[in-house]
């Protein structure tokens, strides 16, 4: 299907333009480019995987003859990954064949989008103690497992050129900012008065979470205070996220994240009244769920779970039983001597 190209002006001499690929069935991914004279930035690749490479191919033409700019991706110079998710980057391979732009990301996704496979391992090592531990059954386990090989084994893994270090960097009017939580080195892109907030912040979709036991940086603690920094950032004309409609009020959306969690918190603290595993507090946040969403809800309530044990409002209560080769689910039991009273509020900027 033609891509539908949306374009935005965020500051004298300065194009932008938006459009969506099909990342995966029921997934679009929206790809940005920038046009900054003398840079031209395509921020985000699609995931390579299926229709994707063909919709990103179809947009950057479709800029190119119906706005007469310089879109090809021969005429890129710079391909900015907002986040190692394979929605967002999958498509790099594949473009990186077509065209000489510099890629950059930052530090903290370099190697999952370098050392693709290794990482796929790695994770996967992870994922397998974290659903034992949830009480999953073994039959899930291993469809999970298979699941998410698959899914991740669909991708490439590509080179990188600069690596954005720390909180800030530029590239020319490119003002880029770090923001850890949904994803290890997710960074938003401010240009003019316009942000790209990637999937730190998107209009319907609350974005995932995992627990940063599965990797470091991730996390609600992480996320909840990306959320907060961005708050107290000037307020944009209008945030663009990696997914769904534009968002004119960013920081009406993030207070709207920030209750969603602060209930969903609520819920798992009145739930673990009495001992519970991980599978069992998914099941009462999300109810029934199948293939890759039963994933999917584990993690989210494995980052619930892990931010109020972190802080001591809920206790593990079988510890001595979840070590090396054991293969006891975690039990969970709200602390007898800290009392949750919900997030504290969010400074007004
Ligand atoms: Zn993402
Ligand atoms: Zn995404």
């Amino acid at each position: 299907m033609e891509p539908v190209i949306e374009r935005f002006d965020p500051a004298e001499g300065i194009r932008l333009y938006r459009f969506g690929v099909c990342a995966f069935p029921g997934l679009e991914s929206k790809v940005h480019l920038i046009l900054a004279p003398p840079l031209s930035v395509l921020v985000d690749t699609g995931s390579g995987f299926g229709e994707s490479d063909d919709d990103l191919e179809a947009g950057l033409e479709l800029i190119a003859s119906q706005f007469g700019e310089a879109s090809r991706p021969h005429q890129l110079t710079h391909i900015l990954v907002s986040h190692g998710h394979i929605d967002h980057f999958g498509g790099l391979s594949h473009l990186r064949e077509r065209c000489t732009a510099h890629v950059v990301l930052h530090e903290l996704d370099l190697p999952v989008v370098t050392r693709y496979a290794e990482r796929l391992e790695i994770t996967a090592g992870r994922l397998e103690s974290f659903l034992r531990r949830a009480g999953a059954s073994q039959a899930t386990r291993k469809g999970l497992l298979e699941m998410y090989r698959m899914t991740k084994g669909l991708v490439r893994g590509a080179a990188v050129d600069t690596v954005v270090e720390g909180g800030h960097g530029d590239l020319g009017r490119l003002h880029l900012t770090h923001y850890p939580g949904h994803c290890p080195g997710l960074m938003t892109v401010r240009v003019g008065d316009i942000l790209l907030t990637s999937d730190l912040v998107l209009p319907r979709t609350s974005p995932h979470q995992s627990p940063e036991e599965l990797a470091p940086y991730t996390g609600l603690d992480h996320y909840l205070a990306s959320l907060r920094r961005l708050r107290r950032e000037p307020a944009p004309r209008l945030a663009l996220g990696g997914h769904e409609e534009p968002m004119p009020e960013v920081r009406a959306r993030i207070s709207q994240i920030e209750q969603l969690h602060a209930q969903r918190l609520a819920q798992v603290v009145a739930f673990v009244e009495q001992e519970r595993t991980l599978n069992e507090i998914s099941f009462e946040l999300f109810g029934p769920v199948q293939g890759y969403h039963v994933l999917l809800a584990l993690e989210e309530a494995g980052a619930h779970t892990e931010f109020l044990l972190q802080r001591g409002y809920v206790d593990l209560v079988n510890a001595g039983a979840l070590g090396e080769g054991m293969s006891a689910a975690a039990r969970y039991r709200r602390s007898p001597t800290r009392r949750w009273s919900g997030l504290p509020p969010s400074p007004e900027p």
